[in-house]
């Protein structure tokens, strides 16, 4: 492997009250060097979206360790964690999370401005170019196609330049062909940056794009292709 940009240790995570909590994630190890495109699969419930928003320094762990780019992110307050996830890391929906009342522009703009970059219109711009929409900066995203609302998402994913691009179901609200495009678009990016992605998916083609692939069942990681057995067999044998 490269050198490792993420690293869990003993990651776990319940999630409810105690009249209905479920236990999510259960001492999940896990390494992930630069560059790679990690491809999460498993049944629905299996919390395979909990996992990338832990991932995404979005939800934090109960117990356990979450390192990226050499960063302890469970050791960091809301402040610096919003900070470190800003700057470092990219997040794109199945829904594509879009604000209906901004322009297409605006969603990719606003964002950056917030961080306080410099020319945040400008890099928002090409960005948006960049995913072939540069005739749609003022369209809003119900005058957008559920494809170009995913590029839009994806422009405001990118536009920070994140080393780490995270994507749950990207293609899940789109037709079979829109899917393959936005999958496309998505493996070029990656590939040019020099990105590590993650990527949950039901479709086993899609998954089989990545170089890696991880099957998660019940909060735990039951096979990655990056180990030459199946880790549940091995632990049962
Ligand atoms: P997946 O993405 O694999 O379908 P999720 O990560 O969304 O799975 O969810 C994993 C499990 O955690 C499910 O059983 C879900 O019902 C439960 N869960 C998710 N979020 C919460 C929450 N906020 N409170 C209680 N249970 C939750
Ligand atoms: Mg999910």
């Amino acid at each position: 492997m490269t050198k490792t940009i993420i690293e869990l240790n003993k990651a776990d995570l319940t999630l409810g009250n105690a009249a209905a909590s479920v236990h999510v994630l259960k001492k999940i190890d896990l390494k992930i060097g630069e560059g790679e495109a990690v491809g999460i699969v498993g049944p629905s419930g299996s919390g395979k979206s909990t996992l990338l928003m832990v991932l995404a320094g979005l939800e934090r762990l109960d117990s356990g360790e979450i390192h990226i780019a050499d960063k302890a992110l469970h050791n960091l307050n809301e402040d610096a964690l919003a900070d470190f996830r800003g700057k470092n890391i990219g997040i794109v929906f199945q829904s594509f999370h879009l604000i209906a009342n901004m322009t297409a522009l605006e969603n990719v703009a606003v964002p950056l401005e917030l961080a306080n970059v410099k020319n945040a219109f400008d890099i928002a711009r090409k960005e948006l170019q960049a995913v072939g929409l540069g005739e749609r900066l003022s369209h809003y995203p119900g005058q957008l196609s559920g494809g170009e609302q995913q590029r839009v998402a994806i422009a405001r994913a990118l536009a920070p330049s994140p080393a780490v691009l995270i994507a749950d179901e990207p293609t899940g609200n789109l037709d079979t062909e829109t899917g393959r495009q936005i999958a496309d678009l998505l493996f070029s990016k990656q590939a040019e940056r020099r990105m590590t992605m993650i990527l949950v998916t039901h479709d086993p083609a899609l998954a089989a794009r990545c170089s890696r692939q991880i099957r998660v069942r019940s909060g735990e990681i039951v096979e990655d292709s990056a180990s030459t057995t199946k880790i549940k067999e091995a632990a049962s044998a």
